[in-house]
């Protein structure tokens, strides 16, 4: 199956991609967990991205295609594989289209903008293996310490107030949009995320059955 999953950042496309992998054993390909790597790792595409990330803007729609086309073609992704935090703008939803990818299903994890800010402000995730939590409502089981691999936890440079309130602005502007281009499809299914992860996940499963 392919799955895109739409949504603010903050919604909770991760941890529902998260869920998803593990029930249908696809792969959670995130552009944000990619193009933050290549940034730790000083790569290439990581300067590329550096300034447009740490200010809340939308990497170069042409670096992302490429991210994607490159991994998509991997071993892992031939049964299907759940796209987070891709496509963002409607061209890169057409590349997707030319690349010859035929999405089964676009879940929008639907969040108020309030809602989103007070989550972002509390999240923190770990510097070696992007593994997202939160203060209040995903604690590690150690404070400060990642539950998969013992990593430091931190707050994302974009996730800082300033920087959310650009983020969503971009979010409405650029990437709404795709609500209506997989709606004319037929493909769009809208999944509340207002609630507990539990019932987010609940919904997401139903939506993916329907
Ligand atoms: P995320 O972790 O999905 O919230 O992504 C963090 C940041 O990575 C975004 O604010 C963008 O700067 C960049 N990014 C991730 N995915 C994309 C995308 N599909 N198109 C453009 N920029 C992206």
């Amino acid at each position: 199956m392919k799955i895109i999953l739409l949504g603010a950042p903050g919604a909770g496309k991760g941890t529902q991609a998260e869920k998803i992998s593990e029930a249908l054993h696809i792969p959670q390909i995130s552009t944000g967990n990619i193009i933050r790597e290549a940034l730790n790792s000083g790569s290439e595409v990581g300067l590329k991205a550096k300034s447009f990330i740490e200010s809340g803007k939308l990497v170069p729609d042409e670096v992302v295609i490429d991210i994607i086309k490159e991994r998509i073609a991997k071993d892992d992704c031939k049964d299907g594989f759940i796209l987070d935090g891709f496509p963002r703008t409607i061209a890169q939803a057409e590349a997707l289209d030319s690349m010859g990818v035929s999405i089964d299903r676009v879940l929008d994890i639907n969040v108020a903008d309030d809602v989103i800010a007070s989550r972002l402000s509390g999240r923190r995730v770990c510097e070696a293996c992007g593994s997202s939590y939160h203060l209040v409502s995903k604690k590690p089981a150690v404070e400060g310490v990642c539950d998969k691999c013992g990593g430091t936890l931190i707050q994302r440079k974009d996730d800082h107030p300033d920087t959310v309130a650009d983020r969503l602005k971009v979010y409405h502007e650029q990437t709404e949009p795709l609500k209506a281009y997989y709606e004319k499809k037929g493909l769009l299914r809208v999944v509340d995320g207002q609630d507990t992860v539990a019932d987010t996940t609940y919904r997401t499963f139903c939506a993916l059955e329907d």
